[in-house]
């Protein structure tokens, strides 16, 4: 029913460090931004410990506190933070139409999607364990490498992410064990070049992963099989990277954003636009090169900033807000 339906001027999808940076800028510049959470409150870094790299904690955070502190500074500007999914929109005219659980209508003047993307793992239950532990398992290198200096760990993948992956972790441990499953890398030559020309990185092909190993509450190895032979052995190490990718959670969009091969958002380049006017796009959901918590809230802000100018253009009445820039 029409009654039923809200109106508002800027609806933000997602409540990872890109959600509520947009949800900051955009409070701030009155469009009385209403955020749904989605089933992971906090995004992604609530299921991290610790982040020493978000800049303004010197001491470190834990991604839940880090998450909390984003949320409270964006409900601080009387942004309406909602539990709930997005479970349908229709971008296909004028009003764009979002619908939460099913159920709630919602016609929006501007659009944000943050709605990140999920790292993919191997799915085996000694890797789940010790993830959840926080005890030595990671989809991330550049966030949690720091953590392995000097020490031994393992990493899984063929791509050119996990190569670039492999080599960062090269300089900070003692020595990477790269386990490729077939007998060959699927990652460009120069990506391939690099890791193999690396002293430190010693490549398996045709190995795959049996068991993560560990006393309970850490990693301490990884069992592995030859799919060739069959052949198992264990490699000592302290942590366990996995890189066979990531999947961007805009299942929802195809039908209406240009999406790439693996389903990240196309925005426009140096903006956070997408090919539907009134709509944009931020952190992960577009981003398969940095994907950080930074460069999230980064294209958050771009996205209000983006946003704001669209609707002031569209709208006389509605001023672009000084207050973005206090
Ligand atoms: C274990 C781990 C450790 C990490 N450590 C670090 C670190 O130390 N430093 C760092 O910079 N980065 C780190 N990262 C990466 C960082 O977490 C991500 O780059 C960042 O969270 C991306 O932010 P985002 O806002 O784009 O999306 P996300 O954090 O992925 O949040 C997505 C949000 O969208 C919501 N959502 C999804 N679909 C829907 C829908 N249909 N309807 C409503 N809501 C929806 C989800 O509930 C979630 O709230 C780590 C990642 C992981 C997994």
């Amino acid at each position: 029913m029409a009654e039923d339906i809200e109106k508002v001027k800027c609806l933000i999808i997602g409540s990872g460090p890109a959600g509520y940076t947009a949800a900051i800028y955009a409070a701030r510049a009155n469009m009385g931004p209403v955020l749904y959470q989605g089933s992971q409150p906090g995004g992604q870094l609530t299921t991290t410990n610790e982040v020493e790299n978000f800049p303004g904690y010197p001491e470190g955070v834990t991604g839940p506190e880090m998450m909390l502190q984003l949320q409270a500074q964006a409900e601080r500007f009387e942004t309406d933070v909602r539990n709930g999914w997005v479970t349908k929109v229709d971008f296909s005219g004028d009003i764009h139409k979002v619908w939460v659980n099913d159920t709630k209508e919602i016609h929006a003047d501007t659009v944000i999607i943050s709605t990140g993307a999920s790292a993919k793992y191997l799915g085996l239950e000694s890797e789940q364990k010790y993830l959840k532990l926080g005890g030595g398992v990671s989809a991330c290198a550049v966030c949690d490498g720091f953590f392995y200096r000097n020490q031994e760990v393992v990493i899984v993948g063929a791509g050119d992410s996990a190569c670039e992956e492999a080599h960062y972790l090269s300089k900070l441990c003692k020595k990477v064990t790269m386990l490729v499953r077939r007998d060959e890398f699927r990652a460009s030559k120069i990506m391939e070049a690099r890791v193999r020309n690396t002293e430190n990185i010693e490549i398996l092909f045709n190995t795959e992963t049996d068991e993560v190993l560990g006393d309970g509450q850490v990693v301490n190895g990884v069992r592995v099989f030859n799919n060739k032979t069959n052949e198992k052995h264990d490699i000592p190490a302290t942590g366990f990277f996995v890189a066979i990718g990531h999947k961007p959670n805009t299942d929802i969009f195809k039908d209406y954003l240009d999406l790439d091969e693996t389903g990240y958002i196309i925005n426009v380049p140096g903006t956070s636009k997408t090919n539907v006017e009134g709509v944009f796009v931020s952190g992960d959901a577009a981003d398969h090169v940095y994907r950080q918590a930074v460069t999230a809230a980064g294209t958050g802000c771009m996205a209000a900033l983006d946003a704001e100018r669209y609707l002031a253009a569209k709208d006389s009445t509605f001023e672009v807000s000084t207050s973005t820039y206090n």
